[in-house]
């Protein structure tokens, strides 16, 4: 049992979703890994029903409408303990887009909100483009108003869970009208005629779901179908990216902390020179630094939620979730790096943790903006507020 400070609610849940993610999701990592990221049918169901009678599955929506209503906090909490198994294995713990509720229509929440809470339906996200990544306003995605219609247009790539979604957030510049030229969100079902899949290239790490390359050509959707108002695109991909970029920053605090139990206890017993390699300090050293370093970035992401909780400035909130995923994001692919070196050859294996999260990690510091782009976010809150306001 941990010593940070909280209640006994949140013990409870972090006690019950690390047994899950322990006794029913670790047991298949490798059987995803040798099988292209899939286990067999039931018992994917079987760990969607458990997330679900846990109460973990949609933990972020609100009770009303049939989700968890977890605190930022113990929603950081469940992250954690899903960011310590490989392989995707812990997506069965699903959070919709939380920035919902809030901004979308009556006919919107019960068409595709509630019904993805539910677990039957499921989103993705289509906004980068080959020209547009960093850059998001850089998108040549376009929405044109026609009658009580809007005719959509354009290439996204890296759409993660087309395979497995029946929508998709797509995101595109108005062409023409009073606000031409400014971001809107449409809600799009992936049957609409006029969208298809591209392709679905191979990426590093072994997922089931994929990241796909998808065309978007005169797809004509409802008006209704768009997202708050033309011009307000933007603003809920940044709320989805601040969500992301906290519960990146949560997972690999999972990870490294599973990390550093595997090769702290291969060290403990694998023999060289008739010793432990424990007993060398170069080994200790890693160790030490590793354990060090996924302390600071626990603390942030703890503090973090709990300042969300408290409801903190949205912009301080912003650099806050930046400092935090950077950290995090970094601490982890470090503590992994070092893994494979304490494993030595096994850690160069697929059947071995380390191996498998030293790949996995990597895009941590890549999705939902790099770490060049946090700390491009950092620095400009930096000079507009100061030292002060975003870490005192
Ligand atoms: C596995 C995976 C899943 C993804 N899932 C989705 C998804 O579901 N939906 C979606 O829309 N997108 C998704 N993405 C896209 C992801 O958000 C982008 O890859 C990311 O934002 C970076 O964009 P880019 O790849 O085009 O890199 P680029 O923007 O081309 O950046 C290339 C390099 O230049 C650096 N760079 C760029 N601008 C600056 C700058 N101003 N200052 C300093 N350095 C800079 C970057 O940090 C990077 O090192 C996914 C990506 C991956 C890899």
């Amino acid at each position: 049992m941990g010593t940070y400070p909280m209640s006994d609610e949140d013990r409870a849940i972090q006690e019950r979703t690390r047994r899950f993610v322990d006794e029913e999701l670790i047991p298949w990592e490798t059987h995803a890994e040798e099988h292209g990221g899939e286990i067999p049918g039931e018992a994917r169901e079987a760990h969607r029903r458990a997330a679900v009678e846990l109460g973990l599955y949609a933990m972020n929506m609100p009770k009303e409408l049939g989700g968890g209503g977890f605190s930022m906090f113990q929603q950081v909490l469940v992250s954690e303990q899903i960011g310590r198994v490989t392989n995707a294995l812990g997506w069965c713990v699903h959070t919709p887009p939380a920035w919902a509720p809030g901004v979308v229509s009556a006919e919107q929440l019960e068409r595709w909100i509630v019904p993805t809470i539910s677990g039957e339906r499921h989103e993705c996200y289509a906004i980068t483009e080959a020209g547009a990544g960093s850059d998001v306003d850089a998108i040549e995605a376009t929405a044109r108003r026609d009658g009580d219609a809007y005719v959509l247009n354009g290439t996204k790539m890296h759409v993660t869970s087309y395979n497995t979604a029946d929508y998709c957030f797509f995101q595109a510049k108005i062409e023409g009208g009073p606000h031409a030229g400014e971001h809107a969100m449409f809600f799009v079902d992936k049957d609409t005629p006029g969208v298809h899949l591209v392709r679905e290239p191979a990426y590093s790490h072994t997922y089931p779901d994929s990241h796909a390359i998808v065309a978007f050509e005169d797809v004509r959707v409802a008006a209704s179908n768009i997202v708050g108002e033309e011009g307000d695109g933007l603003d809920f991909t940044y709320a989805w990216f601040r969500y992301e970029r906290l519960m990146i920053a949560a997972r690999c605090c999972g990870a490294a902390e599973r990390l550093i139990e595997e090769a702290t206890a291969f060290a403990k017993q694998r023999v060289q020179f008739g010793e432990p390699i424990i007993a060398f300090q170069a080994i200790q050293h890693m160790l030490a630094d590793s354990l060090t370093e996924l302390w600071a970035a626990r603390l942030m992401t703890y503090e973090l939620a709990r300042n969300i909780d408290r409801g903190v400035d949205v912009k301080v909130q912003h650099a806050q979730c930046s400092m935090t995923k950077l950290f995090a994001s970094e601490m982890a692919n470090r503590v992994a790096d070092r893994a494979v070196q304490v494993f030595g050859g096994r850690g160069y294996m697929r059947e071995n943790v380390a191996e498998r999260f030293f790949r996995e990690v990597r895009v941590d510091r890549i999705w939902e903006g790099t770490s060049e782009i946090q700390r491009n976010i950092i620095a400009d809150q930096l000079a507009k507020r100061g030292v002060e306001v975003l870490v005192g």
